[in-house]
């Protein structure tokens, strides 16, 4: 709550006389002011500072606006970074000029009539301060055509106060340009960083609306350099790509799920995969019923569901468009809606989850071959195991004959859509991790030791380790803190007994200290005894032990990637080879 916005009730109605007022070393304290009323422009100006922080607030209210008048293009012009000039211009209904004179009226709104309308808000905005709050932070002018309309009409706002309109001209539609932002907030004006940090969060902003709303064109310009631009065909994965950009070609699986519409939750939008990842989470674009959200819960519920599948240190490019009863979701918790409250928190994330894991298990092949060719070649995915089929994991190494073994490391084997190669390491560790947690999800078998074992550890790790017991007891390990830098170790899990279970325990909590905590020990101790205990490269196999880690590798649940997300298998293709060799042109 913010005691601006309060009506204040003045001096007169305070009681001065309370002892409490002075309290125990009240005397140091600077001589009480009288409370004031603000001066209203004051006033609107703070108010406007919690929905009007930066250029980008400015630019996301004006093209919600314009996206709430069903606008199909709309363009956006940054001029230093914002902050000298932002222009939306946008081909929707327009404003009739008898409602201009409420438009910039604070709390006035032609979205909501009712209360109870809050609970099924249907539009972006719907509190009728965006354009007040603007006009108090910079000067407006807006330039609006309805189709009823014979001529457009223009109003200019300075100093938060608005001019009668005056005729104009242009098409149906409405162009609202805000100058000199914050110019009487030096404060403000402070906090921001740099143009191009401003223009950088404009682009993200205009991305994810893009992504939210790929029926709509949206094009941005910087400085009269064009930053961005979608054709707003509808194409989800063509404006992922106009988004994030062309390397993420052939690496977005549109989610294909029977979803039942009565269901709950229902999770539609596009996965990337392979390359489509991004050191940052800014590939990560949530939609909750139509509206961008910048959620850390949700978008932490992304990456768990990708971890293990994508190299470390790496993020994912998603759009999820996540559909709730509208009674389930609260949009009003946050000044900027930038955030909403779910009813049902845990169960979306396990929908989301699920969906994802469905979504990338049922990619299920190899990675395309970079070796011989680029793009021409993500389109000819295996009969058996593209990502097109959906026949799910593990269906291409199906019936594959192993030829051999190269430089002691890589499984050669041949398939129905050409020749495989087969990082053993990799594939080993995966089919590990997997028996482990399969294990672990069941019953938990445990082995005592004869004698109780003493490891040393690092002291730093103990730390890490105290907050962890009750889950490694979960994984059959029967350990206890034994002073600084020492563990006893009474059990081991019986899936670990002839894996060096000691070693692997004291190199697992070693690896654990040094990363930030991870939400599923299990799944990271598995993924660690997996890498530690798979065969090497370097180890001579026998042909049966290939065919067999490849059977097992068809099994595994998610067949592509080891567990540091490096490819397991990468497949030249019979037209690879054909063209590799001049058999095909
Ligand atoms: P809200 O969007 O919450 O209603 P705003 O202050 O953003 O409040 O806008 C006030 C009103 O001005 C809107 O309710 C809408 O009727 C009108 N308006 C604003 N921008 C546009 C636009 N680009 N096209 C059509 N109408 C608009
Ligand atoms: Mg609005």
């Amino acid at each position: 709550m913010h005691p601006q916005t309060r009506d204040a009730p003045g001096d007169d109605g305070l009681p001065h006389s309370r002892g409490w007022e002075r309290g125990p070393g009240g005397e140091g304290l600077p001589p009480r002011s009288p409370i004031r009323r603000l001066p209203p422009l004051v006033a609107s100006r703070i108010a406007a500072g919690e929905v009007i922080e930066r250029p980008s607030s400015v630019v996301k209210e004006l093209v919600e606006n314009a996206l709430d008048a069903a606008a199909r293009r709309i363009t956006v012009e940054l001029r230093g970074g914002g902050l000298d000039e932002i222009v939306v211009t946008d081909d929707g209904h327009g404003i009739e000029v008898d409602d201009l004179p409420l438009a910039f009226v604070r709390h006035a709104t032609s979205k909501l009539a009712h209360e109870d309308d809050l609970m099924r808000v249907g539009t972006l905005g719907f509190r009728g301060e965006a354009l007040a709050s603007i006009a108090a932070v910079a000067d407006v002018d807006l330039l609006t055509r309805t189709s009823a309309s014979p001529h457009a009409w223009h109003v200019a706002v300075r100093s938060g106060h608005a001019d009668a309109p005056v005729p104009a001209t242009r098409t149906v539609g409405t162009t609202i340009t805000a100058r000199a932002l914050f110019a009487e907030l030096p404060a403000r004006r402070k906090f921001l960083r740099s143009r191009a940090a401003e223009t950088g969060q404009v682009t993200q902003l205009i991305g994810a609306l893009a992504l939210a709303f790929p029926s709509v064109a949206l094009t941005l310009t910087a400085e009269g350099r064009r930053v961005l631009e979608t054709a707003g065909d509808g194409d989800l994965v063509a404006t992922i790509i106009a988004v994030h950009g062309r390397a993420t070609t052939g690496y977005l699986i549109p989610i294909f799920e029977d979803t039942d519409e009565r269901a709950p939750t229902v999770v539609r939008g596009c996965l990337g995969w392979g390359e489509a990842t991004l050191p940052t989470r800014a590939g990560i674009t949530l939609l909750v019923n139509g509206r961008w959200v910048q959620s850390r819960s949700l978008t932490f519920a992304v990456d768990e569901a990708y971890r293990s599948l994508i190299q470390v240190g790496q993020h994912p490019i998603v759009v999820l468009d996540i559909t709730v009863p509208p009674h389930e979701v609260d949009v009003n918790v946050h000044p900027r809606k930038a955030e909403v409250r779910l009813l049902h928190e845990r169960a979306v994330f396990a929908a989301v989850q699920r969906t994802i894991r469905r979504t990338l298990a049922g990619v299920g092949g190899p990675r395309p071959s970079s070796l011989l060719d680029g793009d021409s070649e993500r389109d000819g995915w295996p009969a058996d195991g593209g990502p097109a089929n959906g026949q799910g994991a593990g269906a291409w190494t199906r019936g594959l004959t192993v030829l051999g073994q190269a430089g002691g490391t890589y499984i050669i084997a041949e398939g129905a859509a050409g020749l495989y190669l087969v990082d053993q390491h990799a594939a080993h560790e995966r089919v590990l991790a997997e028996q482990l947690r399969a294990a672990w999800d069941g019953p938990t078998g445990q082995q005592a030791l004869l004698e109780p074992a003493v490891i040393e550890v690092a002291p730093r790790a103990i730390g890490a380790l105290r907050e962890r017991l009750p889950e490694i007891a979960a994984t059959g390990y029967d350990v206890e803190p034994f002073g600084d830098g020492a563990l006893i170790v009474r059990a081991v899990p019986a899936a670990l007994a002839d894996r060096d279970p000691l070693r692997t325990l004291r190199d697992t909590i070693e690896a654990l200290a040094d990363e930030a905590p991870a939400d599923d020990w299990c799944a990271r101790l598995a993924e660690l005894v997996a890498c530690h205990t798979a065969v090497r490269a370097g180890d001579h196999l026998s042909t049966e032990e290939m065919a067999a880690l490849l059977d097992q590798l068809g099994e595994a649940d998610l067949c592509q990637a080891c567990a540091h997300g490096r490819p397991t298998a990468i497949l030249l293709s019979h037209t690879q080879l054909a063209r590799e060799f001049g058999r095909l042109y």
